[in-house]
């Protein structure tokens, strides 16, 4: 099969043809139909994340239909149209050993990461990894929903935002836009989005959002002071993680705000002066990831035509043009949500 191998020791990334894997005791193999490409390769290509492995095939977003089922392996059927969580349990930590699964393993092995991923015509995956994906959700969409859609739906469950919360999105990027999206499913009021860019603020609006703010502009703070009734926000997403947008978010907060951290860079943050932190009662809360519930109530979003994530596929590329894929996004060529490479 043709696959794109990542060399650590070189920095080089190829698309090769590789055997086929052959799955094992409880895994499946599942033929990909669409995988994305996320910051978070970018971050492995680039040694920002340290990879694992001397030769890895990236891809985290993916789905497919299943193609070979390991020994043992009976909730599964060849031919099932399915996402894939980028996860699985390690096995042998306290959580694991208590029987915990994916949801709750202290050393999660993920998808890319710790083994081969989906950038890639097949991929194998633990049985348990999957959701099923119905004939009404294009496999595409599916695709977006891993990683891009479910980490910020993931997020406001951290948040455990409530309707009619007025909520604050720093970042619209792939992350930050699902975010306002979700928000407004989850029935946020109201939503304020922010990023420089006015094309993304644009867009947020289109996507639910109802204000969209420059956070270089100096007025910020009173504008959000002004739209929440001088109330402050009830929950804010850093979906950037920088110091700037840390500390803009965490002042925009009211009382008994919630400021979840989504984006990842490697900043130091501080909270500023402690009796202003703590007499608001201020949570910082970190966030990564997602749940296999979280995905399977996505599908079911998109299923019914809650949800609505066509608008997320900015581009697909075959496999061999991984390589320009990985460009638009580094150079934010038309300001991509989801570029999928199509094995
Ligand atoms: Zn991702
Ligand atoms: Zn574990």
């Amino acid at each position: 099969m043709r696959a794109a191998r990542f060399d650590a020791a070189t920095g080089e990334l190829a698309v090769r043809d590789v055997p086929v894997p052959q799955p094992g005791p409880g895994e499946v193999l599942v033929r990909v139909a669409a995988c994305g490409i996320c910051q978070s390769d970018l971050s492995q290509l680039d040694g920002h994340i340290r990879p694992r492995l001397p030769e890895i095939t990236p891809g985290h977003e993916a789905a497919g239909v299943v193609a070979a089922l390991g020994a043992g392996v009976r909730n599964r059927q060849l031919g099932d149209r399915v996402v894939i969580a980028a996860g699985k349990e390690c096995g042998e930590c306290p959580e694991c050993l208590l029987g915990g699964g994916t949801d709750r393993c202290e050393d999660l092995q993920v998808l890319a990461f710790h083994y081969d991923g989906a950038w890639a015509e097949y991929v194998l995956t633990s049985a348990v990894s999957l959701v099923d994906v119905p004939e009404s959700v294009p496999l595409e969409h599916a695709a977006v929903l891993a990683d891009a859609v479910s980490t910020p739906y993931g997020a406001l469950d951290t948040a455990q935002l409530r309707p009619a919360e007025s909520v604050g999105v720093w970042g619209l990027g792939g992350i930050g836009t699902h975010l306002v999206q979700l928000a407004r499913i989850c029935g946020a009021s109201p939503i304020i989005a922010l990023d420089p860019l006015e094309s993304a603020r644009e867009r947020a609006i289109g996507l639910g959002a109802d204000f969209a703010l420059d956070p270089g502009d100096p007025d910020v703070a009173a504008r959000i002071a002004e739209i929440t009734g001088g109330r402050g926000l009830r929950a804010a997403f850093d979906c950037v993680g920088r110091s700037t947008t840390f500390t803009q978010a965490d002042a925009a907060l009211g009382h008994r705000g919630r400021l979840v951290l989504v984006g990842i860079s490697p900043d130091r943050l501080a909270v500023g002066p402690e009796i202003h932190f703590v007499r608001n009662r201020h949570t910082v809360i970190g966030h990564t990831g997602y749940r296999m519930r979280h995905l399977e109530d996505l599908v079911e979003l998109t299923d019914r035509g809650r949800l609505d994530v066509s608008g997320s596929v900015s581009a697909v590329l075959p496999l061999d043009e991984v390589a320009e894929g990985i460009r638009r996004l580094r150079e934010h060529e038309g300001d991509p949500i989801r570029i999928l490479l199509r094995p």
